[in-house]
């Protein structure tokens, strides 16, 4: 069962922990460089990008998380998540970053204050079987797909809302809220073929 992390500084760490836990792995909740020894994968919550990325500083996890990346730590991120991803954002607030790692550009609340939030089904490459049934909650788009980046799912008007770069998964949607477990399954399986990080992370990484 690999060891997989969940940045819990804010967001939707709970449904992660469930999902993942109901898939056999073994969870690790993240508020600071200790945790990260041992991970083979890391899931970036749904929540609040801007408020993510102020904690993520304080809790002076930028580094350590941008080093784990750059050695190739499969991470997972859904909705903030996928902001927190993005090599570029669009529209960040207040000077907000992110910690990259995935050649895309995001625009953020890309659906604006009307239809903030709507449940879809989505056909999704690499999921067989039926559409995935998916929540869309104050969600981003990808404006751009950087090469290596493939799209795993796009919305009936064009918008890219699924990518994949081989490590690193965004989606700017939430399976962890409407329930399904598939592209989490594939997660824990890329994560079960990563060797877990040294426990010597701070002076090797940051
Ligand atoms: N709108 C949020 C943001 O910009 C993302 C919403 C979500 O994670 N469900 O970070």
């Amino acid at each position: 069962s690999p060891a997989i992390g969940i940045l819990a500084l804010q967001g939707d760490v709970f449904e992660h922990r469930r999902m993942l836990e109901s898939l056999g792995a073994t969870v690790v909740e993240v508020r600071g460089v200790r945790d990260l020894a041992g991970l083979q994968g890391l899931v970036i919550p749904g929540g609040e990008s801007s408020v993510m990325d102020k904690l993520t500083r304080l809790f002076d996890l930028v580094e350590p998380l941008r080093g784990a990346i750059d050695e190739g730590l499969p991470v997972l991120g859904t909705c903030a998540g996928m902001i927190m991803l993005a090599k570029d954002l669009v529209d960040g607030i207040d000077g907000q970053e992110t910690l990259g790692g995935l050649d895309i550009s995001v625009q953020r609340n890309a659906f604006g204050a009307q239809r903030e939030s709507f449940d879809t089904r989505l056909s999704v490459k690499g999921v067989a079987g039926e559409p995935m049934d998916v929540s869309f909650i104050r969600a981003p788009v990808v404006t751009r797909v950087g090469p290596g980046v493939q799209v795993l799912a796009s919305l009936e008007d064009g918008r890219v809302v699924a990518v994949d770069d081989s490590q690193c998964m965004a989606l700017a949607f939430h399976p962890e809220v409407s329930g399904d477990s598939r592209l989490h399954e594939a997660f824990v399986k890329r994560a079960g073929n990563y060797p877990p990080l040294p426990g010597d992370l701070p002076t090797t990484l940051a």
